[in-house]
């Protein structure tokens, strides 16, 4: 046994044309033993497929349970590199930032904007820095891409096509001090339904934010607002339906469109009204940090004004207080 387990879960970096698009092959294996051998490296990890292998658009929490599962069945491991689609990755190496916080491990991310097994990859070179990066033992959940290492639960996808498709706008964030919630209850499916997020845009009416806030299941609604954190309230009936929400026990977390600054919610009247209807503020939490974030908390049986104030507290170093 190697003490790095390399666990496959789908993605461009492993996948092979056919007729209805890029879709998930079975050697990558062997592919990345090659770039190795080719590079005079040593191979020394084991390797897991998990099953089924998926684009990462299909992944929300029940396929992040899995990868914290997995890693957890693998105790016996020192690090971990997980090769994963790159467009839920941020959301998932976030996920797993938390179900594993618990853990004296490295777990790194990675993946591939065009197919280790397609000329002009950057699967090779995405491989070999994680590969590097683990061996300077860097602790926690990390994300490899484009010759950077970023903080798991600080990142965004940034380009569909640039090699350098991940950004930590942020910077990294410090862990908490004291240890977060204790985490016990998996996520799954069945709580898929039980966050939104409000994209606040010019123009958006109150009639479509109360639509999305009345789905069946709902607990959590990230507002997606302006700024340092502001929406339109000059509309009352847009602030009413916020309130009202709140008052029927719906945790509101308020993030920024804007990746660098986060939310001040006292800065503006169009912001500051949010603190008067009891909305919480997501500091500088990214959305995908953010929205794993609820889920883990809201499987952990987390409701109305506890998960929101759960919400804007450090867990795994996702948000500067
Ligand atoms: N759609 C792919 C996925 O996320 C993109 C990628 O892997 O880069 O699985």
């Amino acid at each position: 046994m190697h003490q790095t387990l390399l666990i496959y879960a789908g993605g461009t970096i492993g996948m092979q044309k056919s007729a209805q698009g890029l879709v998930p092959s079975t050697v990558l294996e062997s592919d990345l033993r090659h770039v190795l051998a080719a590079n005079e490296l040593m191979a020394d990890f084991d390797f897991l497929s998990l099953q089924p292998l998926i684009d990462s658009a299909n992944a929300g929490p029940a396929e992040w349970q899995q990868l914290a599962d997995t890693i957890k069945q693998h105790s016996a491991y020192r690090s971990y590199i997980i090769l994963h689609g790159t467009d839920t990755m941020a959301y998932a190496a976030a996920a797993v930032s938390y179900l594993c916080a618990d853990l004296n491990k490295s777990i790194i991310f990675t993946g591939a904007q065009i197919p280790l097994a397609l000329p002009g990859s950057d699967g090779a070179s995405n491989f070999i820095g994680a590969l590097k990066a683990r061996d300077h033992h860097v602790q926690g959940t990390s994300l490899y891409f484009g010759d950077q290492l970023l903080q798991a639960n600080r990142c965004a996808k940034v380009s569909s096509t640039d090699f350098k498709a991940f950004a930590a706008p942020g910077g990294p964030a410090p862990l908490p001090t004291k240890p977060g919630l204790l985490i016990s209850h998996p996520l799954s499916s069945a709580q898929n339904t039980a966050i939104t997020v409000i994209y606040f845009y010019p123009g958006i009416s109150a009639a479509t934010i109360a639509s999305q806030l009345k789905a069946p299941g709902l607990k959590l609604a990230l507002l997606l607002s302006f700024g340092a954190g502001n929406i339109p309230a000059a509309d009352q009936t847009i602030v009413s339906a916020l309130k009202q929400a709140g008052n029927d026990g719906l945790a509101l977390v308020n993030i920024s469109h804007c990746r660098h600054g986060g939310i001040d919610q006292s800065r503006y009247a169009s912001g500051r009204v949010l603190n008067e209807i009891g909305v919480h503020s997501g500091g500088d939490m990214q959305l995908e940090a953010a929205l794993a974030k609820g889920h883990v908390l809201i499987a952990q049986g987390l409701a109305g004004t506890e998960l929101a104030t759960a919400m804007a507290s450090n867990l795994a170093g996702e948000l500067s207080e």
